[in-house]
């Protein structure tokens, strides 16, 4: 049988398009208040927004008529026809987010225009509207919105910790902050001021977001033609992060999620940044409306172009031809080389003299050739090896060497990734993990999302060695790194591990957890590829990685050496 639903249950399902997470929610709110031309805006949360969001703008307002309106569903001010629907200007178009979101929980409007003496409190739970009320505010609106998905339990259980619906929330804010930089956005958790953006120009605001540490390392991007014009910052070659969070992508000021441009910027950047490595960027394009069609998602996120090859390849042209002004080709980004080939000046993993790696003094350096891998025993269907003579580093990437059963071809990195992550294992189960002091500590400036995740994490870090303080608004000190780890790659350890948290979240001290923070350390104590070993650590890297329990793959499964047998060559050229 077929039956209309209820406009309860039309409302629930639509309401779900819109309204994801407690961040969709600001998002929303904050696109009508810079669409009613607000100059400040004060949004203040609690917990993972879930209970309680509350968004404060000094816009235009709404009279009482518009305050009711506004509610129902389709209802906008923003467009009445379809040619309109060609041509969106504002950021809000498609009048369901007020109606979606009251739909899913209990909204609270106070509302003022500039022509009344006084405003109107309007309030509407799960959709059933209450009375207007009179209410004293300066020009303005305050939309209050609390229990999320009282009604729809389905829903919370698909939300996140709380560390990371915080995030998403703050990373909405300084999304929409880095377009607007002409309007202040002050953002609260409680008493708590996470930022307070005052108006000024657009690479101050993105100074903001990202830290003044930026204020070097980055590069304006300008161009224009009839269709499209591109503006925005991007980081230089020299700087580059482990993922895509910090590229932030607008179509005409709309924050946008599109695989393409960001396919776009990454070609772009290709040969002036590391694989695998993204940039900080704040990219706004313009481009005429009948061009985009940013009306094939609800939430208006995603966009489709008219020409999506034309702009992929003017996008990634228009950053090679930036970067390559600025910066160098890749080479500058790999570590000054003479500084590996000493080993005392060297960093982390190889400061043999470290009190921590004592036990490799006891290891007779010109002799280590005559160690063997001790786990190429377990593979059935390989005899033990003999010994292993390490023959030449290549492409400072990978150790060729032989034994007497094949050629070996050793990854230098997932070598030392398996050596740390056993050694590091090992301390883990015994006590901690041993740290080392800083005499000069380092300091770090993170997103305030960032650092709102590193804050809760502090002491559990301290187990892995980890010992960080916090120094200012957003400002930490790194007081101590594991033993293992050199200094130059404290930045992306710790960002490693903040991306960890969010992926996870609570339960914060489970065994994997654990696993998985060993990995990365195990990871950023390693040597990489791109560094040149000296034929002493090539030998004391095939010494240790002996004494491993699982030498053949590093801790993430990949493979670390590879043999190819004389029988293998001799089939190959057809003996
Ligand atoms: P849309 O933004 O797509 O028009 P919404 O449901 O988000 O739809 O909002 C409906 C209407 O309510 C808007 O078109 C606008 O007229 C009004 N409105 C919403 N928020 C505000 C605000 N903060 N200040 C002034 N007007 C607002
Ligand atoms: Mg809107």
């Amino acid at each position: 049988m077929i039956k209309l639903l209820s406009k309860e249950v039309v409302e629930k399902i639509a309401a779900g398009e819109v309204v994801e997470r407690p961040a969709s929610v600001v998002k929303e709110l904050l696109e009508n208040s810079l669409d009613a031309g607000a100059t400040r805006i004060e949004i203040n949360f609690e917990g993972s927004g879930v209970t309680n969001i509350s968004i404060s703008d000094n816009g235009t307002g709404m009279s009482e008529e518009e305050l009711k309106l506004a509610f129902k569903r389709h209802a906008t001010s923003k467009i009445s026809n379809i040619d309109d629907l060609n041509n969106i200007s504002t950021l809000g178009f498609r009048g369901e987010a007020l109606p979606s979101i009251a739909a899913v929980s209990c909204v609270i409007v106070s509302s003022r225009i500039p022509e009344s003496d006084h405003a109107y409190t309007y309030k509407i739970s799960g959709g059933e509207e209450s009375a207007m009320e009179i209410a004293a505010r300066a020009p303005g609106t305050t939309v209050k919105v609390e229990n999320i998905f009282f009604n729809v339990p389905v829903r919370k259980k698909f939300l996140k910790a709380e560390v990371t619906e915080r995030r998403n929330i703050i990373a909405t804010v300084e999304s929409l902050a880095l377009t607007r930089a002409d309007v202040a956005f002050v953002l609260k958790s409680g008493a708590k001021k996470i930022f307070d953006f005052s108006p000024s120009s657009s690479k101050e605001r993105f100074l903001h977001v990202f830290g003044r540490k930026l204020k070097d390392s980055i590069i304006k991007l300008e161009f224009e033609n009839p269709f499209i014009k591109i503006s925005g910052f991007i980081t230089k070659a020299e700087t580059s992060f482990i993922d895509r969070k910090k590229m932030h992508i607008f179509i005409n000021n709309r924050p946008v999620y599109s695989p393409l441009i960001m396919h776009a910027i990454s070609r772009g950047c290709n040969s002036f940044i590391p694989q695998g490595r993204y940039p900080a960027c704040m990219l706004n394009i313009g481009i005429k409306p009948e061009l985009v069609d940013v009306n094939i998602h609800p939430s208006k996120k995603e966009v489709r172009f008219v020409n999506q090859q034309g702009i992929h390849e003017i996008l990634s042209k228009v950053i090679t031809s930036e970067l390559s002004r600025t910066s160098m080709k890749i080479d500058i980004t790999l570590p000054d080389k003479r500084e590996y080939t000493t080993p005392a000046k060297r960093p982390g993993v190889f400061k043999v003299k470290d009190s921590q790696l004592n036990y490799l003094k006891d290891i007779d350096l010109t002799r280590l050739t005559e160690f063997s891998f001790a786990g190429q025993k377990e593979d059935k269907q390989d005899e033990p090896a003999g010994k292993i003579i390490p023959r030449f580093q290549w492409k400072n990437k990978y150790i060729i060497a032989e034994d007497d059963k094949g050629i070996l071809v050793i990854d230098q990195h997932t070598a030392w990734e398996r050596i740390n992550y056993e050694r590091l294992k090992s301390q883990f189960k015994k006590e901690s993990i041993s740290s080392q002091g800083a005499l000069i500590p380092e300091v770090l400036e993170l997103e305030s999302s960032f650092s709102e995740v590193l804050i809760s994490k502090l002491e559990l870090l301290k187990k892995f060695g980890i010992y960080i303080e916090e120094f200012g608004p957003n400002t930490f000190k790194v007081t101590g790194i594991p033993s293992t780890i050199g200094k130059r790659r404290i930045n992306d350890m710790i960002e490693n591990i903040i991306s960890l948290f969010e992926a996870r979240g609570a339960p914060p001290d489970t065994d994997e957890l654990n696993d998985e923070l060993i990995k990365i350390i195990a990871c950023r104590s390693s040597i990489m590829a791109g560094d040149k070993m000296s034929g002493e650590e090539v030998t004391s890297m095939i010494a240790m990685l002996n004494e491993c329990l699982v030498p053949h793959r590093c801790p993430h499964g990949r493979p670390v050496t590879i043999r190819i047998t004389e029988s293998e060559l001799d089939s190959k050229f057809l003996r």
